[in-house]
Parts: structure tokens; C-alpha cells; sequence
């Protein structure tokens, strides 16, 4: 403390007025004010919320989340394929059935019991090929956490 005072002649005053003030209420207050603080600002980028973008439910799993088309917002599959089938025109026995890396697909089931034979009738691209989602990774992490 004391070769400090000396390095700063300029700030002296400034600084010895400074020492005295705080002198009196620095040894408990400080060492708990320096702790607490990082603290809080760690957990609220641990634990950040996703919520669907289409219902508003939280996201909790990534695998029950994919991009939204548009905006790149976390939504769930589920709420995609429900899109998916009111915008596509669906003949009977035809599904929207999401067939993995970012694409869903409208397939027909023969028998919609046997679920091994089937057509795809036409491939829907969703997300875009080779983009980042950053919530993607954020979520990852969330669930390797818990
Ligand atoms: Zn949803």
C-alpha cells in the first residue's frame, strides 16, 4: 500500500482521501462484494431460456429443436410438422415426417402401420445447410450440464 502511494505522487491527495473513507468500511464489505458479483453474472449466461418461437413453450432438449426457417429461432420439430402439414397439400396417406439434417420430407405409407415401405414424395430442405445456430451449441451445453 505504501510504495503505491509513493509510485503516484500526482494522485496522491485523491488517493489518501480515498484510503481514509473507505478504510473504515473496506475489510467486510469489499472481500464479499468481489465474490458475489461474478457469481451472479456466471449463472445468467448458464442457464439462458429458449422457448419456441411458434407455441411459446420452453425448449428444453435440442433434440426436440430445430431452426425456424425464417428467422433461425429454436422451435420444436413437432410444431414444424405441424406447420409443415397445414402448408403442404397432403393426399391421403401422406405424412410430413422429418428425415434428419435439417430436412423434413413428405412421404406416403402404403400402409400407414408399416412404417418401413414408403415414398418420399418431396424433400422440404428447413434449415440451411452448413449454418451455425448458436442456441444449438448454448443447449448442448445446457443438457451435458445437468
Ligand atoms: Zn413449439
Amino acid at each position: 500500500m505504501k510504495k503505491k502511494k509513493f509510485k503516484h505522487n500526482k494522485n496522491q491527495e485523491k488517493k489518501t482521501i480515498y484510503d481514509d473513507t473507505i478504510a473504515k468500511k473496506e475489510p467486510p464489505t469489499k472481500k464479499k462484494r468481489m465474490k458475489k458479483n461474478p457469481e451472479k453474472n456466471i449463472k445468467k449466461i448458464v442457464y439462458p431460456e429458449f422457448s419456441c418461437a411458434r407455441c411459446g413453450l420452453p425448449i428444453n432438449e435440442l433434440s426436440s429443436a430445430i431452426a425456424d426457417k425464417e428467422t433461425g429461432l429454436p422451435v420444436h420439430f413437432k410444431c414444424v410438422i405441424d406447420f409443415l402439414t397445414k402448408s403442404e397439400t397432403l393426399n391421403e396417406k401422406e405424412e410430413i415426417i422429418y428425415i434428419g439434417n435439417g430436412n423434413f420430407a413428405v412421404i406416403f405409407f402404403e400402409n400407414p402401420k408399416i412404417r418401413k415401405k414408403f415414398k418420399i414424395i418431396k424433400l422440404i430442405q428447413w434449415e440451411e445447410k452448413g449454418k451455425d445456430y448458436p442456441w444449438k451449441t448454448e443447449i448442448a451445453d445446457l443438457a451435458s450440464r445437468v
